[in-house]
């Protein structure tokens, strides 16, 4: 097949770990005879620096042109005064909403070979294979807010649902778990939120059209314990926007590293957005150590959910469980007895594991 890809690098160790997706997609393009275009454009800090803003004209244009977006990460220590008038975290957030892409999923699955790399214990670890299905275009980061001043020092910021942006990701989320092991659970917070009440209300009459699939709610304070102390009976988690954004994070240590989850956001048609769930890593940018493993398996999920290539998306993922078990690790994932590579060595690897 023949597919458009933009990839925005953005800022920090970006460009490090999308060179290293956009090389796997190519090794993926060659042996299986498809042919995947590239067009790079800028986002988030180098955007505001080249062109005063963090979502460009043309960037957005170019998204809107593609089958699919692969995104590094947008920010660091040059943009992050947050009273700043243009930040780059804009960039991020009006490219969802640009593109109606409300439905982030975050799969976290512990690889065999990381189990010793997870501050959790070993055993707690077997069998954990979750996706978060996270509302991301609605609820508080979004809602009505008011800044605090020196003459009023009130602040606050609203939680606005709409049956209608429940439902929606409801049946993303529901659709999803048909595909997997049948298990929904809503994370909210019903007992006080009334937004948390809607959610119950339509996420019930969703699940009548879903039979096969079993859903229960949880609080999400118990959600943040149980996602320790008994992680492999998730399957779906569906949950708003700050629940989904918190949990992810917290859900980011089972796998043992930031540097190992990708993310997909997607909307109504089959375009998306690709990208790690990890930061731009000032720290560690420039050094050549970031791994990229998070970015080739968001090229994955590309493959997967934008251009309908599972055989090549699950070729991917046996790519890099086969690199790690080979023994091979980036920094922030090394044990004793591993062999420490860098960003470009792992891609490398991963293309090695591809084509044998
Ligand atoms: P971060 O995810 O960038 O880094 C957290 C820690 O994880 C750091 O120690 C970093 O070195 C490590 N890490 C992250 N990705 C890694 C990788 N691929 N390989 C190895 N180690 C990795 O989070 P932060 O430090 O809180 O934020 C840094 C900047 O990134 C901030 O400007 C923040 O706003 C921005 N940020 C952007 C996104 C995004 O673009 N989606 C998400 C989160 C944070």
């Amino acid at each position: 097949m023949t597919a458009q890809i933009v990839t925005l690098p953005g800022d920090g160790i970006g460009p490090e770990v999308v060179a290293e997706g956009v090389k796997v997609l190519r090794a993926v393009a060659d042996r299986f005879g498809h042919r995947f275009t590239f067009e790079e454009a800028l986002i988030g800090g180098c955007a505001i620096e080249a062109t005063g803003t963090a979502l460009p004209e043309e960037t957005l244009a170019a998204c809107r042109r593609a089958d699919a977006v692969l995104l590094g990460a947008v920010g660091g220590p040059r943009w992050s005064d947050p009273t700043a008038p243009v930040r780059p975290e804009q960039g991020l957030l009006g490219l969802r909403r640009e593109l109606g892409l409300y439905a982030n999923l975050r799969p976290v699955r512990l690889y065999p070979d990381l189990r010793e790399v997870s501050p959790l214990r070993p055993e707690r670890l077997d069998g954990v294979d979750l996706v978060v299905v996270r509302e991301l275009t609605g609820g508080i980061y979004f809602g009505p807010r008011q800044e605090a001043t020196e003459e009023r020092p009130t602040a606050y910021d609203t939680m606005v649902y709409t049956a209608e942006e429940v439902e929606r990701i409801a049946h993303v989320a529901f659709r999803l778990a048909r595909q997997r092991r049948g298990r929904v659970t809503l994370v909210d917070k019903a007992n006080v939120l009334a937004t948390s009440r809607l959610w119950r209300r339509v996420v019930a009459s969703v699940a009548a059209s879903y039979p096969e699939v079993s859903w229960e709610p949880m609080l999400v304070d118990a959600a943040a314990m149980h996602l320790l102390r008994r992680p492999a009976d998730f399957d779906v988690i569906l949950t708003a926007n700050m629940f989904g954004d918190i949990l992810t994070d917290e859900a980011s240590m089972l796998a043992g590293s930031m540097g190992m989850l990708p993310s997909a956001s997607l909307g109504e048609g089959r375009r998306g957005v690709y990208e790690p769930i990890h930061g731009s890593a000032p720290d560690i940018v420039g050094q050549g150590v970031a791994n990229p493993l998070a970015t080739i398996l968001s090229a994955a999920m590309l493959l997967r959910h934008s251009l309908g290539l599972e055989r090549e998306a699950q070729a991917v993922e046996a790519a890099v469980e086969r690199v790690l078990a080979q023994g091979y690790r980036t920094a922030d994932i090394a044990e004793p007895g591993t062999q420490i590579v860098g960003t470009a060595r792992m891609g490398d690897l991963v293309v090695e594991a591809l084509a044998g």
